[in-house]
């Protein structure tokens, strides 16, 4: 159940939603959490569990791809506790509010921190994965994107069938650059972005930070939906608390019976 000042504050979120332009979300972690995806930071973090994985991650890759993939391929600790959880885990109430929304014309596009796939498996179209998709992998030359489970993994690490340029897991390494296509997608459409609703995440993490940054230095609108404060609390037009898939379910029920 909705508490009466929560319910007063979708109202508000939906007001300011049908009065924008170019509607936008950004999603991290906390959406995926009601999926079974445990978060990095934070109580129950993977991170809190099992200590910051190396910074250098991106580096380590490049010295030697083929142990890198090795221990892709059979993970231990934290890795095999997230590879796991993706595998498990099913698109769950939010994402599909977030593809209704989209449906019905309002939501332009979302960018996510997220590599699990689920806004792709829910429906999403207009979709940037700014830290990649783990069931992708990507050439480290010409940036082409393969299914993983289309590359022959006889010979690591696999190359590439373009350029033979060496594959690696789409999913954006610590010290990896931002592939260059998400990013100039992320900034056109943060451009064009009057109202954002970020949605579980911090927003700690550049380059992802930036954009709803962006959005409030120019007057736009950004709506936080997430359990806890977070560093953007103050830039927030306004912040919902509580369980994304309760608010956006009922936030995206409002917004199309009020377009109706
Ligand atoms: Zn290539």
């Amino acid at each position: 159940m909705l508490n009466a000042r929560l319910t007063k504050e979708i109202d508000k979120a939906v007001n300011l939603i049908l009065s924008a332009e170019h509607v936008m979300a950004m999603t991290g972690a906390g959406i995926s959490v009601e999926s079974g995806i445990p978060p990095f930071r934070g109580p129950g973090g993977l991170w809190t569990k099992y200590g910051e994985p190396p910074m250098n991650g991106y580096d380590l890759f490049l010295q030697d791809p083929k142990k890198a993939w090795q221990e892709r391929l059979s993970p231990s600790g934290p890795s095999k506790e997230m590879w796991r959880a993706l595998d498990q885990a099913e698109p769950n109430v939010s994402h599909l509010a977030l593809v209704e929304l989209e449906r019905i014309g309002i939501l332009k596009a979302v960018i996510t921190q997220n590599v699990d796939n689920l806004h792709r498996r829910a429906g999403s179209h207009e979709l940037i994965e700014i830290h990649g998709n783990y069931t992708m992998v990507r050439c480290i030359q010409c940036q082409i994107r393969i299914p993983a489970a289309e590359v022959p993994l006889k010979i690591l690490p696999p190359k590439c069938p373009q350029c033979e340029g060496i594959l690696k897991s789409d999913t954006v390494s610590f010290g990896e650059p931002i592939p260059k296509d998400a990013l100039d997608r992320c900034y056109a459409e943060t451009q064009l972005c009057d109202c954002m609703l970020v949605v579980g995440t911090s927003s700690t993490v550049y380059p992802a930070a930036a954009f709803p940054l962006a959005v409030s230095e120019k007057h736009g609108t950004l709506i936080e939906i997430n359990l806890y404060e977070s560093e953007l609390t103050a830039s927030c037009t306004l912040s919902l608390r509580g369980s994304s898939a309760f608010i956006l379910e009922a936030l995206v029920e409002s917004v199309g019976s009020r377009r109706n």
